[in-house]
């Protein structure tokens, strides 16, 4: 008796081992969670995005239309003039 109880505390501890180390390879296989490349980018690298002074909506700033010191996603909300956003 005092046998297999040994021997199924051996198995036991064996099983813990291979699972501890099948963890610890998996975390050294995966990159960490944030990219470095992405996290230092400069901010040149994506275009800066303007915000309609009529719908709100949102978009590059190269789409946008500058008007009276407003932007616009079309000439046709720049007619309309900015609406009081909440
Ligand atoms: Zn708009």
């Amino acid at each position: 008796m005092g046998k297999a109880l040994f021997w199924t505390g051996v198995f036991f501890v064996v099983i813990f081992i291979t699972r501890l180390l099948a963890v610890h390879a998996a975390k050294k296989r995966q990159p960490p969670p944030q990219a470095p490349s992405q996290a230092n980018a400069p901010v040149t690298d994506s275009e800066a995005m303007v915000r309609c002074a009529h719908c709100g909506v949102h978009l590059p700033r190269s789409e946008a239309s500058l008007i009276e010191q407003n932007t616009w996603c079309t000439p046709a909300h720049a007619k309309l003039g900015a609406r009081p956003q909440d």
